[in-house]
Formats: C-alpha cells, sequence, structure tokens
C-alpha cells in the first residue's frame, strides 16, 4: 500500500473528490483525506493501476489545483474494500490556503438557464470556484470552519455534496435558492431578486449603489454617466483619482480599450483582477480617470455581478460599464458589513448587501502591463494568500510592512505569505484593522511569529503596532530599511539570493542617516546592504506637503523670477516657501526620485498638486508617450535634468517632448551610474524596485539600456514595486538574522 502526501492548492478546489474518482477508474482501494497543510491518500492495488493512478493524479488534477509536492511511501496493505474520503484531521505543517475564485463558465450558464434549480441564484458556486480565503475561518478546509455554516445544506444541496459525479461533490460552500445566503436592500423590505431588481433600475437611472461583494462593498453607478461619476467623487472627496470600471463582458471591453493576448489572459483569468488597459475614444466618461491614457478595467467575478448586469427584467437599457471601485471612505480599509455600511455610505441610492459574512477584506486585485509581462499594481484577491518561496530557515516571522499601500507578510520555512490589500496605515482606524487582520492569517496559517519586522520610520503607525506586537509577544523586532526591504522582495520574487545591484526609486522612505531616501543605489545581498550612490539631494520644504504639492520641490531648482515665470504658484506661496528654503526652516534632506517627477510636472505645467500619490508622475508618463521624439542620450545628474527642462521650456519647446526628455535623461543617468557600479564591483545581476518603476515608459527604458550592456535584470512582475510589497523584503530579511 502506498501513503501519498500532495502539497499545494489542494484544499477547496475539488481535489479529494478527483482523487476519489481517479482511484475508482483505476480499481485503487484505500482512503483520501484533508491534513490540514496537505491531502493524503492511501492507495493500494495492482502495481499497474497503483502507477497508473499516481501519474494521473499529478497530470489530471483539477483546473483551479496547484501541485507544489508529492511524497510517496510504502506501507503494509490493509483491508480496505473501497475507496473512501474521510473527515478531515488536523495536523501541522505548511499550510496552502486557495484565493478566492471567480465565478467558473459552467456556474455561470446555469445561472442564466431557467430548468436549472440555482437559476438566477446569487451565491451560485462549485468545487472549481467561489470565495475561499474570505469566507474561511480555520484549516483544513471544511464547510463547518467557514462563514457558510450559517446556512445548513437543503436535502437537494446535501444529495450533490456527497454525490460523487456532481461537479459540487465536496464542495464547501454549497448552496442553492432554498439554502444559500440572501441577497437585500439594506432600509427596505426588498430582498432576493427584488433587491436586484431595484439596484439595476437606481443604477440604469444614474444613481449609485454599495454591493457587498467578495472581499468587500463597492461603490458602482453607470461609467458613462458624467453626473453620476461627478457625485460619486463628491462623496467620496476623490477629485481625480481615477475610478475602475467593470464591464459586462469582453466585447465591451474591446470596444473602449485596446486589449492585447496577455492582458487579456489575465484579465479574464481565474483572478479576475483589475488590468490597466489604453484607452480607446468611446462611451465612457471622461471624469473616470481623467489625464491619464489608461483604464481600470475588470470583468464580473461573481454571480450576484452577473445578475446585475444581466437580470431577466423589464430594464433592456442596462449600462454595460459600471464604475467598480473599493467602498471605503478616503484613508480607511474597505467597508464589509452592513453596520459600517449605512454609516460610510449615507450618500448612496441604495445599499445592496447580503447575510454571508466576510471573515477576511480582499480588495481588488490592480495590474499594469510592463514589456508585455504583468506589473502588479496591488496584489490582493485572487492572489493572496498565494506564498512566494524562497528558500531560507524554519523561523516564523511576522513582517508588518509599510505605511503606505500597506500588507503584511507572515513567512514559515520557506514560504512568504502576503496578506491582501490594507491599505494605507495613517490612522487608528486603520491601524485597528491591520491588527485584526494580522491575528486571523496567524490563526489560518497557524503561524506563531518569533521575530517582528517593520520599517526604520520612527513614526510610522507600522512601526508604533510592530513596538507594541513586540512588546506584547516577547518576541525580538528587528527595523528595516525601506528601499533595502524593497530590493529584498524584488530578489525574492526572482528566487534569487546573491549579490545584485539594487536600485530603489521610489517615493519616501526613512534613510539610515535619518534623511528622507528614494533614489537609491545599492551592492547587497539578503544580509546586508551598502549604499553606493543615490541621486543628488535636494531640499523639501514645508513637510506633508512637499509630498502632494510638486510646485514646493520644483522651486528648490530655482530662482524666484524663473518660477513666476513659470507660474509655479501665486505670489505669496512662492515667497513662502522660498523663504523656508533660504533660512532652512521645515526643510528635510531628501533624494526621494518620486519627488523629482513631481518638480518636473510642476516645471513642465502638467501637474503642480497632487491629489493622489502618483498622480504627477501618472500624467507625465501620459503626456511623454505623446511625443514622437527620440532624444540623443545624455550623462545628466537629476539637479541638471530639471535645470534642461527650465531651459527648454521657457524656450518654448513642446510639454510632451519635455516629458518625453525628462524620461529618456532620468533613464540614462539610471544606467550611467548602474554601469559605473557595475564595473568597480564586478556585480552583473540588478534589480529594480520602488514605486517609480511603476512607471513603464521609465522601466521599459532603463531595462533596455541594462540588457543590452550585457546585465541581468530582476523586475516586479506579480509582486507589487510600490510600498505593497515591501513586506516580503523585510521578512527575508529578519529570518536571514538568525
Ligand atoms: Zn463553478
Ligand atoms: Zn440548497
Ligand atoms: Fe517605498
Amino acid at each position: 500500500m502506498l501513503n501519498i502526501k500532495v502539497f499545494g492548492i489542494v484544499q477547496g478546489v475539488g481535489f479529494r473528490p478527483f482523487v476519489k474518482n481517479l482511484a475508482d477508474s483505476h480499481k485503487i482501494f484505500g482512503n483520501v483525506a484533508n491534513r490540514g497543510s496537505y491531502v493524503e491518500i492511501y492507495a493500494q492495488g495492482a502495481e499497474n493501476d497503483l502507477n497508473n493512478f499516481i501519474s494521473a493524479l499529478k497530470t489530471q488534477n483539477p483546473p483551479r489545483s496547484t501541485i507544489l509536492k508529492v511524497d510517496i511511501s510504502t506501507f503494509p496493505d490493509k483491508n480496505f474494500s473501497d475507496f473512501q474520503i474521510i473527515e478531515s484531521v488536523h495536523e501541522k505543517g505548511d499550510i496552502f490556503v486557495s484565493p478566492d475564485i471567480s465565478i467558473c463558465e459552467k456556474c455561470a450558464e446555469e445561472l442564466f438557464n431557467p430548468k436549472n434549480r440555482r437559476y438566477l441564484h446569487p451565491f451560485i458556486n462549485c468545487t472549481a470556484c467561489g470565495p475561499r480565503l474570505t469566507i474561511l475561518k480555520n484549516m483544513p478546509y471544511d464547510r463547518e470552519r467557514t462563514s457558510m455554516n450559517d446556512f445548513p445544506m437543503c436535502d437537494a444541496c446535501k444529495a450533490e455534496y456527497f454525490d460523487k459525479n456532481s461537479r459540487r461533490f465536496d464542495a464547501q460552500p454549497i448552496c442553492c435558492n432554498d439554502c444559500g445566503p440572501k441577497v437585500y436592500i439594506l432600509g427596505k423590505n426588498l430582498r432576493g431578486h427584488d433587491a436586484i431588481k431595484f439596484a439595476r433600475k437606481i443604477l440604469v437611472s444614474g444613481g449609485i449603489v454599495a454591493i457587498k461583494g467578495i472581499g468587500g462593498f463597492h461603490l458602482a453607478c453607470d461609467a458613462h454617466n458624467f453626473n453620476a461619476v461627478e457625485r460619486l467623487r463628491n462623496s467620496k472627496t476623490r477629485p481625480t483619482k481615477p475610478f475602475a470600471v467593470m464591464f459586462r463582458n469582453i466585447s465591451a471591453v474591446k470596444r473602449e480599450c485596446y486589449l492585447s493576448d496577455a492582458e487579456k489572459s489575465f484579465l479574464d483569468s481565474p483572478q479576475k483582477p483589475i488590468v490597466l488597459l489604453q484607452k480607446k475614444i468611446g462611451s465612457i466618461a471622461e471624469n473616470v480617470a481623467p489625464n491619464i491614457n489608461k483604464l481600470g478595467v475588470l470583468l464580473p467575478y461573481t454571480p450576484l455581478h452577473m445578475l446585475i448586469f444581466d437580470f431577466p427584467d423589464e430594464i433592456s437599457d442596462f449600462p454595460d460599464a459600471l464604475i467598480m471601485t473599493s467602498g471605503n471612505p478616503s484613508g480607511v480599509p474597505i467597508t464589509i458589513d452592513d453596520d459600517a455600511a449605512i454609516k460610510n455610505f449615507d450618500f448612496c441610492d441604495a445599499i445592496l448587501s447580503h447575510n454571508r459574512q466576510i471573515l477576511l477584506r480582499a480588495d481588488d486585485s490592480v495590474m499594469d502591463f510592463i514589456e508585455n509581462r504583468p506589473s502588479m499594481i496591488r496584489r490582493s484577491r485572487g492572489f493572496a494568500p498565494l506564498p512566494i518561496f524562497f528558500s531560507s530557515n524554519k523561523k516564523s516571522v511576522l513582517a508588518i510592512g509599510g505605511e503606505l499601500k500597506n500588507t503584511f507578510c507572515l513567512a514559515k520555512n520557506d514560504l512568504f505569505y502576503a496578506s491582501p490589500y490594507i491599505g494605507d496605515v495613517g490612522n487608528l482606524q486603520t491601524v485597528e484593522v491591520l491588527e485584526k487582520s494580522i491575528a486571523r492569517m496567524s490563526d489560518l496559517l497557524e503561524i506563531e511569529p518569533e521575530i517582528i519586522a517593520c520599517d526604520l520610520h520612527p513614526r510610522y503607525q507600522t512601526t508604533i503596532l510592530a513596538e507594541k506586537l513586540s512588546e506584547k509577544l516577547k518576541i525580538p523586532l528587528v527595523k528595516v530599511q525601506h528601499h533595502y526591504a524593497h530590493i529584498l522582495s524584488c530578489m525574492a520574487e526572482n528566487n534569487f539570493a546573491g549579490e545584485v545591484i539594487g536600485v530603489a526609486f521610489d517615493g519616501t522612505g526613512y534613510g539610515l542617516d535619518g534623511k528622507i531616501w528614494g533614489g537609491e543605489f545599492f551592492l547587497c545581498d539578503t544580509k546586508n546592504f551598502e549604499r553606493v550612490a543615490s541621486i543628488k539631494s535636494f531640499k523639501q520644504a514645508g513637510g506633508d506637503k512637499s509630498a502632494r504639492e510638486g510646485w514646493r520641490i520644483a522651486l528648490s531648482f530655482m530662482n524666484l523670477d524663473i518660477a513666476r515665470e513659470l507660474r509655479l504658484a501665486d505670489e505669496k506661496n512662492l515667497r513662502g516657501v522660498k523663504f523656508l528654503l533660504d533660512n532652512d526652516i521645515n526643510c528635510v534632506e531628501s533624494t526621494s526620485a518620486g519627488r523629482i517627477f513631481d518638480a518636473a510636472a510642476a516645471i513642465l505645467g502638467v501637474c503642480k498638486v497632487s491629489s493622489y500619490e502618483g498622480e504627477a508622475a501618472m500624467r507625465l508618463q501620459a503626456i511623454a508617450e505623446r511625443s514622437e521624439r527620440k532624444f540623443a542620450a545624455k550623462s545628466m545628474n537629476t539637479d541638471e535634468i530639471l535645470g534642461e527642462m527650465i531651459k527648454m521650456r521657457l524656450a518654448g519647446e513642446k510639454i510632451c517632448d519635455l516629458a518625453k526628455l525628462f524620461h529618456d535623461l532620468l533613464a540614462e543617468m539610471i544606467f550611467g551610474t548602474v554601469l559605473g557600479i557595475s564595473e568597480r564591483s564586478k556585480i552583473k545581476t540588478v534589480a529594480l524596485s520602488g514605486g517609480v518603476f511603476q512607471n513603464s515608459l521609465l522601466s521599459g527604458l532603463v531595462m533596455e539600456k541594462l540588457r543590452f550592456a550585457g546585465l541581468k535584470v530582476l523586475r516586479h512582475e506579480l509582486i507589487p514595486a510600490n510600498d505593497g510589497g515591501i513586506c516580503i523584503g523585510q521578512a527575508i530579511y529578519a529570518k536571514n538574522l538568525v
């Protein structure tokens, strides 16, 4: 008899029923069980049958499962007379929790089939699809340990659950119109289909509806309706930050956006992330994503989304594109329950909710493409908590992550599990959510941290939380320099543990010298780093304001006369900030590359004040992409580059050409610096990280030059280059300390 242990995403994806069917067809006796961290099979039969069984096991596994490792050992035979699925038995070990999976094609078909008993059921799912992480309390994955435990199965569902020929054999969230959760309109006596029809009526007439989804609420309105979008912007105090748009189907997407095969493969994947696509001139309202060339696009990924677009009622002109933006008040994590929804969404015309609890928040993931490869902007629903593999020791680590775009990481053995997106941890409410999410994920993954890691910044809320947890749990705290953590996360993603030249171009991070860093060149490995170069330092005047108001940065590169000529700001502000700069009042020294982008955007008049993080850089790139000019490579430092911008702007050069020139010169500066470091150090591998490298124009230019010079480039694909990725870098450093 063989004992087979299968490791990987083998829970909640129909793996045990698959094994049972396979065993039956190969005349194998024995059993299969979830062990929490793996699936264990006892298999007994003729040698030939066993061999066929094992090879089929490895190659014909269900579409949503991922086999990472199979261990096989021999045992004496037992008295089996059939093959059975046995109760889950809990054992400790590496844990693989499935992310949430979008509705599959078969379920979508049944959803709109009037003859099916799940016709129009907003929670239809099967072993291949449905929520997982967001409804899971503990491992192993069984109904009683999910928020579906509140909904006892009806007889018909029970029959399917136990029928090995059913698509829903052993499907934990199985339910139907009779026994499943219910949708309703909050504050109104409208339930089920009436609730969906009501929401559709409001949306088609230009209203705003809050809709409870898989990992939190969305705010929805007609994406073609300028006034509806404007009202949503005003209510959310979000003047220009782009909204994501959910399209009914691929053909509606293609009408409004260009779509490559690579982009389509992710857009329509089981993860269904938001993908940033090049806009066409179409019918989407211009205030959905103003001043940039791209649009964040996603497809319906739950049965409820599909019903909102296509419910068979009397409405025939329902829009095929809806704004679907995370339902959260500014600066606070996504709303997940009714009480908070009532408080937060008073401006909505309706709140469409349901009574299945969300146990862990998960915002939509957001993905861009660079050189036709993914470039993750926000790694959350569909991807978290899939671990990243990186050879390491057994120590358990909790890395709290950064302050902006926070995610945290729990690591054990060679596995690094990054959490879903938490958000900007600027206030106590977010800290509370972060703390609770850490507790839930630690429970779920059964990781008791022995070390905590956090950022070096003394005033980050995340640092304060890390200090508190370190004291409470009586475990050591390790602080990791921000940009070093960025580079480590890039090395981890590329499974590279050697020496690299790390280029971290970023917004803001606390430096070893207490100054603001963000345009850094390191020599490093997984244990140490040395800052070998950085961009030329400059003064940031006016504290927090200098991170939003690019004209303040620009002013430190010119005199007042030129600032007036460029109309950087009004006279009073110009004089005020110049006074601060000249007398070194409320100024910090900075090497932030992100701020250099802000300064360039202000000098060119593209964006003088940002209303969201990265706005100036995104708009600068969008304008640069209109330029056809190619400039001769010149080696300049950032002072000289901005000086050149000023000179040429005053000479009347076209803004788009200058925006392009800025990217060209910056790429050349990065390239030249790396080349010098490589010649001196003989290191030939370069890791690019930090939010600035989300700029596909700059990244493309830099990578091309580096590769042409024979250097190996490590870049981000599925781990964000921005602060959403640094928790992994922190965890690697902390683990390596022991
Ligand atoms: Zn399905
Ligand atoms: Zn049922
Ligand atoms: Fe950063």
